[in-house]
């Protein structure tokens, strides 16, 4: 007994002194030290055409609109933070469409105005943050979302803010939330009707359950796992501490349960983003 709490302080010592070491490597400001793409030589940060993370190599990205299309408050901070922060400091003009106020607990006000908040931290402008509580898409398990609204509304903020570019998840949604499964199928299916504009997408990959909670160490296993592959983009979180501030924005989730996951989820450090194609 003794000699098995010995090894889980040991290994959680060893998994700090990573996280503190990786956090401190993140944290140094390019322009004082090592850019993150000298501390990690290695890496295809502009895997595609479109200059995913042009910021590292083509100097054209400016003004580009993404549009970030998530399912509640909260799904920003805790696993699109990286792309954030990686597109906020490239010049990139961000909006976030979020498709419920999370009111599962009816906790809907006190969300929406949570994602204010961290949008704020995220330095997402405020105008450019849509919060929809539309009857028919309300946040819960066993609430299946229309394909065809939410296509409607993908459809109506991409006219109406002249966007490049949409960001969301895959097709199991990270943690297989039906809500977030159903955008992504809403924005797949916005992809196929929509002619003529070229909006490009890109989709979160989901993480299996072993790489999920790896920490930082998960950087070195998406740059590896997605050498070669032209169709996907590793992007690592410069500023992983705005990450854990964004989501401490979210007072009412912001229990200890919640503050491990943010700690040591792969999420925190590192996204690898997969074109989605039509
Ligand atoms: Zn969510």
């Amino acid at each position: 007994m003794r000699k098995h709490s010995v090894g889980l302080q040991r290994s959680a010592s060893f998994l700090l002194l990573l996280l503190i070491l990786a956090v401190g490597q993140l944290q140094t400001p390019p322009h004082r030290s090592r850019s993150v793409s000298t501390v990690f030589p290695y890496i295809k940060f502009s895997s595609s055409k479109d200059g995913m993370a042009c910021g590292y190599s083509f100097g054209d990205c400016k003004k580009k609109n993404v549009m970030f299309v998530i399912a509640h408050p909260d799904d920003e901070s805790m696993f699109f933070s990286p792309t954030i922060n990686h597109l906020s400091s490239n010049g990139y003009n961000l909006h976030v469409l979020c498709l419920s106020t999370g009111n599962a607990d009816g906790m809907g006000r006190i969300r929406s105005d949570e994602l204010h908040r961290a949008c704020a931290v995220l330095k997402v402008p405020l105008k450019q943050l849509k919060i929809l509580d539309h009857p028919n898409l309300q946040d819960g398990f066993g609430q299946e979302w229309s394909q065809n609204l939410l296509t409607k509304i993908i459809d109506e903020e991409v006219t109406n803010h002249n966007i490049h570019m949409i960001i969301t998840f895959d097709g199991y949604g990270v943690s297989g939330h039906c809500n977030h499964r159903d955008v992504h199928h809403g924005v797949l299916k916005f992809l196929q009707t929509d002619s003529g504009r070229n909006v490009k997408a890109w989709e979160l990959a989901s993480l299996t359950i072993f790489r999920k909670y790896l920490g930082p160490i998960d950087i070195w296993m998406s740059i590896l796992s997605t050498k070669g592959d032209t169709s996907r983009a590793v992007i690592i979180n410069e500023q992983p501490l705005k990450s854990f501030e964004a989501m401490a924005q979210h007072s009412s989730q912001w229990v200890w349960f919640r503050k491990l996951f943010v700690s040591f989820s792969s999420y925190t450090y590192v996204n690898t983003l997969q074109r989605i194609k039509a």
